[in-house]
């Protein structure tokens, strides 16, 4: 009977300690994707102002011009004119 008693409270804590384990894995997955908020997608993104009227754009929507970069092709034509 003494025996028993051991076991029992033996098997109680094995599965406590397999309760906590599983409750921190599924715990940890959200940690590593809390970071990327800065991530390399982020620094793409670089905004520039247009030489004309300064208008802050993503550098992808800059149109390149022979005086640096603007915000719309009407504004490049009335700068190098
Ligand atoms: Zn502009």
């Amino acid at each position: 009977m003494k025996y028993l008693i051991v076991l029992v409270v033996i098997l109680v804590g094995v599965w406590f300690w397999r309760n906590n384990r599983r409750t921190e894995l599924r715990n940890k997955p959200p940690r590593p994707s809390a970071p990327p908020v800065a991530g390399p997608h982020q620094q793409a993104t670089e905004v520039v102002a247009c030489a004309l009227c300064s208008l802050h754009l993503p550098r992808t929507d800059a149109l390149p011009g022979s005086r640096g970069l603007y915000c719309s092709d009407a504004h490049r034509r009335e700068a190098e004119t």
